[in-house]
């Protein structure tokens, strides 16, 4: 069988596929956990609605797969003014940005996803678009190059990255409103399973929700998606409804980690202990020997492994705990 990477689903499934579509939520009311970022931002929207004003710009950082796109959306839907949406490496030449940017209307939401993947000049551009919604178009080149400034409407940029330390300073400190999203616990991951089960008219009892919840990396995208797929073994294999037995069934044949790891999550923590010992090590020693970009390691698998007890930061470098032998089914004592 095909290896399963719920990380892949998301472009398998497309960002507006049908489903994504009828299970994503659309108001704050609907959207499960990051309680603190929630309770702010409705704060934010109202006040800006109050004040008949636009919403100062919102940059949303934090692992795929949290809820960016979502709470970006729900944020334009809470405003009552519709979302545009782009992403850094789309909007590749000033022309394209500007193209956008002319054609938002009163307190529109533009969203960019991916916005640290931005090319330096269309993020200078950028600037003063987010600061006195105004842009400087260049006319004609050389000698006779001048530049006009053309005035755009109030509006609300909503930028989402998962490398938030790729940003560059002057960007970030253009953004009004910073939300950090956190990985979810296995209590909210839950209700997101119920509520999916819900919308997709299939019968899941509690167990089997919360072994779903266990297994996801604490990440909704990758909740919906196994729960997806356990459906389909429940529909083939059982009797269509999701019991623990037929959920477990589904979940070890997709070869899905018991703890909710990931092949790089799994090969980060093998490869510090058969390399190095368990640690202290360096992160760019460990990116090295798995082949990973260091910053992505540190801001997007490191996180998680440090939440779930399976890794420390020390001086020295980042070590695995005794957690993660247990884990990987290896003894100290045995190797060295
Ligand atoms: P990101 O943009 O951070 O990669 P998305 O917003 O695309 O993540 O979310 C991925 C999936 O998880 C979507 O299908 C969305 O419906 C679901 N999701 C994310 N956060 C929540 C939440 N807090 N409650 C319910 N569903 C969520």
């Amino acid at each position: 069988m095909a290896e399963f990477d719920p990380r892949k689903e998301k472009e398998k499934d497309g960002k507006n596929s049908e489903f994504e579509n009828k299970i994503r939520p659309h108001e704050f009311g609907e959207f499960s956990g990051q309680d603190k970022i929630i309770e702010n931002l409705k704060i934010f929207v109202k006040a800006a609605l109050m004040r008949k004003e636009s919403l100062d710009h919102v940059l949303l950082h934090g692992p795929p797969g949290l809820g960016k796109t979502t709470l970006a959306g729900i944020i334009s839907n809470e405003l009552g003014v519709p979302m545009k949406t782009t992403s850094g490496p789309v909007l590749d030449k000033p022309g394209d940005l500007a193209g956008l940017l002319t054609n938002l209307e009163k307190g529109q939401v533009l969203f960019i996803d991916e916005i640290h993947r931005l090319s330096p000049v269309v993020e200078e551009y950028l600037y003063s678009a987010m600061e006195d919604y105004s842009i400087d178009i260049m006319l004609d080149k050389g000698p006779s190059a001048r530049s006009i400034q053309i005035s755009l409407n109030p509006f609300t940029l909503v930028g989402a990255t998962t490398r938030s330390g790729l940003l560059t300073s002057p960007l970030r400190a253009r953004f009004g409103i910073q939300c950090h999203l956190e990985y979810y616990d296995t209590a909210t991951l839950f209700r997101i399973i119920k509520r999916a089960a819900g919308i997709m008219s299939v019968e899941i009892d509690n167990e089997a929700a919360n072994e779903i919840a266990m297994r996801s990396r604490g990440t909704p995208r990758i909740c919906n998606a196994l729960l997806r797929r356990v459906r389909d073994f429940a529909q083939v294999k059982g009797s269509g409804m999701i019991d623990p037995t037929i959920t477990r069934y589904a979940l070890d044949a997709l070869n899905i980690d018991k703890r909710g790891l990931d092949s790089m999550d799994n090969k980060i923590l093998g490869t510090i202990i058969h390399k190095f010992r368990g640690g202290p090590v360096g992160l760019t020693t460990i990116a090295t020997a798995v082949g990973e970009d260091a910053g992505t390691i540190e801001e997007v698998y490191e996180p998680f492994l440090i939440k779930e007890g399976f890794l420390q930061r020390t001086p020295r470098g980042r070590e695995v705990t005794p957690l993660a032998y247990t884990h990987l089914e290896i003894v100290k004592d045995r190797l060295f």
